[in-house]
């Protein structure tokens, strides 16, 4: 086997991937040339990096994305039991604004009762405001998670 074989068979042989035969020719031209055994201890050096590279990964994909779509999962029916809690406040309290309009009610009692109409929605507000943002941003993670998916 002459050193243009040998490097043209070095990366197989270095795999693993060799018949008998051809490594049996490789190996038994390796000892009598500097040149070759160089080039495969550069290989074999470069190969144990590279293993070492994936070896030094955290965790698995699949692990992360199984994770991130339970989490996913979870925040997206926190947002919904939150958005239910809130239409139900809001609802009610919508509710008494007739119930109590529809009375004969003294000026002053008219004039307080709208004023705490008024707190109460200011006090809502707020969280209405950050119900309708939570629900973007469910929806917003889901559509990535999903672009993701499909690539
Ligand atoms: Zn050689």
């Amino acid at each position: 086997m002459s050193c243009a074989d040998v490097e043209q068979f070095l990366g197989a042989y270095a795999d693993g991937e060799l018949s008998p035969e051809r490594r049996r020719d490789l190996e038994a031209h390796l000892p009598g040339c500097p040149g070759c055994l160089a080039l495969l201890r550069d290989l074999e050096e470069q190969n144990a990096a590279l293993a070492a590279l994936r070896g030094d990964e955290p965790r698995p994909p699949a692990a992360l994305k199984r994770n991130l779509r339970r989490r996913l999962r979870r925040t997206a029916l926190l947002t919904l039991a939150r958005v239910l809690i809130l239409a139900l406040v809001v609802a009610v309290a919508a509710a008494f604004v007739p119930l109590a309009m529809a009375r004969e009610w003294p000026p002053l009692a008219r004039v307080l009762f709208g004023l705490s109409g008024l707190a109460l929605f200011a006090a809502l507000a707020p969280l209405v405001w950050r119900a309708l943002w939570d629900v973007k941003n469910v929806v917003w993670v889901r559509l990535a998670v999903e672009e993701e998916e499909g690539q």
